[in-house]
């Protein structure tokens, strides 16, 4: 992804055993727990670089296939090809849905993040924060979600090709685009089907602080900066920013959607965004703790809005 202003920042982004239920004896639904999402961040690191078409993404699609797989969810593949500047790729987005009422229903609120990482030529990119961070809050997030009564049908989304081969002006979001165009293909956009999109990116820095997305849609966004306010969540701040990232496609298929990014990795250096820096010790189970409390906050308010 990238700032839209001033320089050219770009983002793209980032498991556990999956033997814990999804839901405890109690009936209780789990709790999010950022150490288990930190784990699958350990996990996508030891894969190595996962860029979009490479062997390393193959087995990070292997690894979020087999992880949905063991909480009772059943993984579904959207391939494509797209046409890059390094020629075509072969791209691939995961989506499970968590089981709901009605089996048939094709209405849902997404939670989606990028699951590739930035290909590198000069260095070894692993990407722990980004394509890491966000491909790891998902696992945990549809653990938890699968434990708990949701009042909207939801789906988990992983999302291929989000990084440019390149500059990010040469092309990016590959597979949101992709999975906007099928959506509208489909009748799916035109029968407001995709009710909200709740997108995440680089939410695993240590020193995290997220400003609210300026294109995102207000309501959305201030029902999570509510929560975060309850919450008493310091990392989620009144600043505004204006970032180009998957959830741009959604927003202009006139989709409600939201970027929940910190593009200021670690800081306004960018020392560590799109560097051989972005390795595990940047990253913390505390940061991505923060924003799967306040998620599972704020959606019980987001699921009566688009009812
Ligand atoms: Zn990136």
């Amino acid at each position: 992804m990238r700032i839209i202003s001033v320089a050219a920042v770009v983002l793209a982004c980032a498991c556990v055993s999956a033997q814990t239920p999804a839901s405890d004896q109690t009936g209780e639904p789990p709790k999010f727990d950022g150490k288990r999402a930190f784990e699958h961040i350990e996990r996508l690191v030891a894969i190595g670089p996962r860029s979009a078409g490479s062997e390393g993404i193959q087995k990070t699609r292997d690894y979020i296939k087999q992880q949905l797989t063991a909480i009772g969810l059943t993984p579904v593949e959207q391939p494509f090809e797209a046409e890059t500047p390094i020629g075509p790729v072969k791209m691939v987005n995961i989506s499970a849905r968590i089981p709901w009422g009605s089996s048939d229903a094709t209405f849902r609120v997404i939670f989606a993040g990028h699951y590739d990482t930035k290909l590198s030529k000069d260095f070894t990119f692993v990407g722990a924060n980004d394509g890491g961070s966000s491909t790891a809050f998902l696992l945990e997030l549809a653990r938890v979600l699968k434990g708990r009564k949701n009042l909207e049908p939801i789906e988990i989304l992983f999302l291929d090709g989000e990084e440019a081969f390149g500059e990010w002006e040469s092309g990016n979001t590959w597979g949101s685009r992709h999975y906007v165009e099928q959506a509208q293909k489909a009748g799916e956009v035109a029968s407001h089907d995709l009710r909200a999109l709740i997108l995440v990116d680089m939410i695993g820095d240590k020193n995290l602080t997220i400003k609210r997305e300026a294109q995102s849609t207000p309501w959305l966004t201030d029902i999570i900066w509510s929560a975060a306010r309850q919450l008493q969540r310091p990392e989620f701040v009144a600043v505004e920013t204006p970032i180009s990232d998957d959830h741009l496609p959604f927003l202009q298929a006139g989709i409600p959607a939201v970027d929940l990014i910190d593009l200021e990795y670690p800081d306004a250096s960018n020392a560590y965004w799109h560097t051989a820096e972005d390795t595990i010790d940047k990253v913390s189970a505390e940061s991505l703790q923060a924003v799967g409390d306040v998620l599972l906050a704020a959606l019980p308010g987001i699921e009566i809005r688009v009812k």
